[in-house]
């Protein structure tokens, strides 16, 4: 037992998909890597906890307020798409959107003990209540909590008299829009349904 490894297996170990052996595989390649790597590693965790936070406008993760998405005026504010920041990067990478984004940061679960006031949809609604928003986009996932979240979202902000849409979901039911390929993501969002 050498506590200092049995600690950084412990610390890898909670991140999301790694269990014990790949804690363990990680913790001794960490060992081999040179001191100004494992320095580096260490900094940039330190770094982006440090630097990286919510954006006050959208809530994606930035580094400058705003970010560089709701700087940007060349974007229409007419449309915002309601996502993850991962599906903000995916949805990014297809360069096809334009408009502006929301990010909600969870999702409605009452098992969870989550409710509407425990995630960003205030904030949407602010947003829409500012004027300009013609169309939300609801690309909240297609699992019980995503619908659960978009349908939440569309009776409230329906009767403002702004448009809302559901993006057509061409994914397996509980999956995550993250791992959609970029094809099936714009198709998605070509064909969303009107809610
Ligand atoms: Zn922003």
């Amino acid at each position: 037992m050498i506590e200092p490894i049995n600690t950084l297996c412990a610390q890898l170990a909670k991140l999301p998909g790694v269990g014990a052996k790949s804690a363990q595989r990680l913790a001794y390649y960490i060992l081999d890597m040179s001191e100004a790597s494992a320095r580096e590693l260490a900094q940039s965790i330190i770094n982006a906890k440090e630097k990286v936070r919510y954006c006050p406008i959208c809530g994606n993760y930035t580094d400058r307020e705003p970010c560089a998405i709701c700087a940007d005026e060349k974007r229409s504010g007419e449309v915002i798409c309601v996502e993850d920041p991962k599906e903000v990067f995916a949805m990014e990478k297809l360069r096809e959107y334009r408009g502006r984004y929301h990010v909600l940061h969870g999702a409605i679960s009452p098992t969870d003990g989550i409710g509407p006031g425990d995630i960003r949809i205030k904030e949407l609604i602010e947003r829409v209540d500012a004027g300009g928003v013609k169309e939300v986009i609801l690309a909240t996932n297609p699992d019980v909590k995503g619908e659960a979240t978009a349908s939440y979202i569309a009776r409230i902000l329906k009767p403002k008299g702004v448009r809302v849409t559901r993006i057509a979901h061409g994914v397996p039911i509980g999956g995550s829009l993250e791992y959609v390929d970029e094809m099936t993501l714009l198709k998605a969002v070509e064909g969303r349904r009107e809610l």
